[in-house]
């Protein structure tokens, strides 16, 4: 599932592909499945409108367009954007194609159609249920810590939830429990306030270094992760637990454990994550 760094290195590629200040010139759908709004109100109402900005928050990419809507795309497990130049009939899991008035077309691709797509007024209360985004200059973990204190669950879980704190999924919380030597199982009303700095300085490195390298891709199809110009990308060669069961851990060389610990498969070191 597109996480954080995979949702901004989307982001990137959408702003380099100059679709900010382009026009919708024609909206079509090829399975309603995915639309939270009724079609085909959702398709006229989108033509003639201006994509005035691209932003993201959490894993949720925005297109701000004009007279005050807001396009909204969240990928969930395999959702895909591309950005063609020609016209051509819907391709296997292609659902749904916009296309702008600079002769571009961007398509919505997704194998396993959770993917959602919301046309909405409101962003505020959209995304009200939201915790903060860490990597925001203005986050500061200090604001986490009554909720944490409090919590009696492990920290994992309580590491995935969306409203704990935005946009960390299975992957990057794997990372980061590693990077601060962190039993994904632990008490998060357990932690002492210098792991818990240790841990969000870890999020912060995992998420950046997943940007830094245009994102994780577990494979090769368009099921696994890539920007808008089919590009992957190569943080999955730099991965520290996330996938590496049976393999040495690269700080003590004891094998990576894997256990499914908050309904996830998660991937840690039982000798330095304590
Ligand atoms: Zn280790």
């Amino acid at each position: 599932m597109p996480e954080l760094p995979e949702v901004e290195t989307l982001l990137h590629s959408l702003k380099r592909g100059e679709i900010e200040g382009s026009y919708i010139t024609y909206v079509k759908v090829f399975n309603t499945q995915i639309l939270t709004s009724p079609s085909p109100t959702f398709e006229k109402t989108l033509i003639d409108k201006k994509i005035e900005r691209i932003g993201r928050r959490a894993k949720y990419l925005i297109f701000s367009l004009s007279d005050g809507y807001f396009l909204v795309i969240h990928l969930k497990m395999t959702g895909h954007l591309s950005l063609s130049d020609k016209i051509q009939k819907a391709q296997k899991h292609e659902h749904l194609q916009f296309g702008l008035n600079t002769q571009k077309i961007l398509s919505f691709f997704d194998q396993r159609k959770f993917g959602r797509i919301y046309l909405l007024n409101d962003l505020k209360s959209f995304f009200s249920h939201l915790g903060p985004e860490p990597l925001d200059p203005a986050f500061d973990y200090k604001i986490l810590l009554p909720k944490i204190k409090k919590s009696k669950r492990m920290i994992k879980a309580l590491l995935l939830d969306q409203s704990f704190i935005a946009g960390l999924g299975n992957i990057y919380t794997d990372e980061a429990l590693w990077e601060a030597k962190i039993h994904p199982q632990k008490l998060s009303s357990s932690l002492s306030l210098q792991e818990i700095k240790i841990l969000f300085k870890a999020i912060k490195k995992s998420l950046q270094q997943g940007i830094n390298n245009r994102g994780t891709s577990l494979g090769k199809n368009r099921s696994n992760f890539s920007d808008i110009y089919e590009q992957f990308g190569k943080n999955q060669e730099f991965l520290n637990a996330y996938g590496r069961f049976n393999k040495p851990c690269k700080r003590c060389k004891t094998l990576i454990k894997r256990e499914k610990i908050a309904q996830r498969s998660s991937y840690f070191c039982p000798s330095c994550q304590r």
